[in-house]
């Protein structure tokens, strides 16, 4: 049979962590942590399970959830969405980013993405028939140039996709980003999908800027964020939604030909867990923390390094060690230093190359000592 994403191979995740796994290198490229989640969060799944929550969840996510996400979304952002017709919790990030794409793009409908841009817009666009058109952002800092963003915008614009703080540059989306997202978007019926999933890592005393709290962009937008991310659980895949009772309305339609629901025991835990605010209000400085002993550690290296804003990734250039393309670059230092990291050429749809490396450091200090130690010497 024809193929519908003839172009798309395997992610470069799974790539490079096949790759480290292989050459038993030391794994920075795919994100997720290299430590465990917090043993409460262990305890409460298996008294969850014991107490015979291991059957469907309601479609929308258990209620408890909803209503704690709720309260999270007030305190952290000062809107407090409905849980009943607002928040949907689904099985990762990446199904509320496809049910919200699925719900509003129509064949021919123009999607607006800043490249570089994480894997999982573009595909769920094109499968839709829509057509996705990339902005892409400006060098040195990966800001939005949002003039470029006005001139790409047209009659067939459906949506903009945006995602902050960003994967995989770190950067981090300012209020008077979200003001000029407004104002282009004013008097059109162009709707948002902001992804926030690092929206807990945000360094050096700034503050994660939500759409939610931007009255006139949350009332078209669907926010989607990840316990994965907060929690130390990416392989979870718990999620969740919020956006207005329309827009939520479309994406449960969505939603519940996709999963239907997502594990009871999971959402019942995560709901029980995140009652207790220490443990993400705690996260900018305990990601922070790894951010500069990583930095630290490759004082002296030839990679220049500008410290990541947000997010558990950082961005090395490796342009004074190498001239190699940089899949060619990662891939060797994988084999031969003992090093997976991510080339960022991937998140740009025709393969631009600035030579820059995506290093994941959510991981403990001695993985990213050893991993430095290496790195030093290219
Ligand atoms: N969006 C971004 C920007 C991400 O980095 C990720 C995780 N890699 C996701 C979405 C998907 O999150 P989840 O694992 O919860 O599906
Ligand atoms: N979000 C993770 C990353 O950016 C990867 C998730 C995945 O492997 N699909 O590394």
């Amino acid at each position: 049979p024809s193929s519908k994403l003839p172009d798309i191979g395997t992610s470069i995740f799974t790539v490079m962590s096949a790759l480290a796994n292989e050459q038993q290198a030391i794994n920075l490229s795919q994100g997720f942590p290299d430590f465990n989640c917090p043993e409460p969060l262990i305890d409460l799944v298996g008294r969850y399970m014991r107490e015979g929550f291991n059957q469907y969840a309601p479609m929308a996510g258990v209620p408890k959830l909803r209503e704690n996400i709720s309260i999270k979304t007030e305190k952290m952002y000062g809107c407090r969405p409905d849980p009943d017709t607002e928040v949907t919790v689904t099985s990762g990030a990446t199904e509320a980013l496809n049910a919200a794409i699925t719900a509003v793009v129509k064949p021919g409908d123009e999607v607006v993405i800043l490249e570089p841009c994480y894997d999982a817009y573009a595909p769920v666009i094109r499968l839709c028939g829509g057509v996705p058109v990339y902005v892409s952002l400006a060098l040195p800092d990966f800001s939005v140039d949002w003039d470029q963003v006005k001139r790409r915008i047209s009659s067939r614009t459906r949506s903009i996709i945006i995602n902050t703080p960003h994967n995989p540059t770190g950067a981090v989306m300012t209020k008077q980003d979200m003001d000029k997202l407004a104002n282009l978007i004013e008097g059109t019926d162009i709707l948002v999908i902001s992804d926030e999933v690092y929206e807990h890592m945000v360094f050096d005393g700034q503050q994660h800027y939500s759409v939610l709290q931007h009255p006139q962009l949350r009332k078209r937008s669907f926010v989607i964020s990840s316990f994965g991310k907060t929690y130390h659980t990416t392989g979870w895949k718990v999620g969740y939604a919020v956006a207005p009772p329309v827009l939520t309305t479309e994406l449960r339609k969505m939603h519940q030909f996709i999963t239907f629901s997502t594990p009871t025991p999971l959402q019942m835990a995560l709901a029980t867990f995140m009652e207790e605010e220490t443990h993400y209000r705690n996260l900018p400085d305990f990601y922070q923390a790894k951010r500069d002993f990583f930095n630290e550690q490759l004082k002296g290296s030839r990679f220049e390094l500008t410290p990541s804003a947000g997010t558990y990734f950082q961005l090395a250039k490796y342009d004074k060690i190498s001239e190699e393309y940089d899949l060619d670059f990662a891939k060797r230092i994988t084999r031969e230093a003992g090093v997976a990291a991510i080339p960022v050429s991937a998140f740009y749809h025709d393969k631009t190359d600035h030579k820059h490396l995506r290093f994941c450091f959510a991981k403990s200090e001695d993985t990213l000592q050893a991993a430095a130690a290496k790195l030093v010497q290219l």
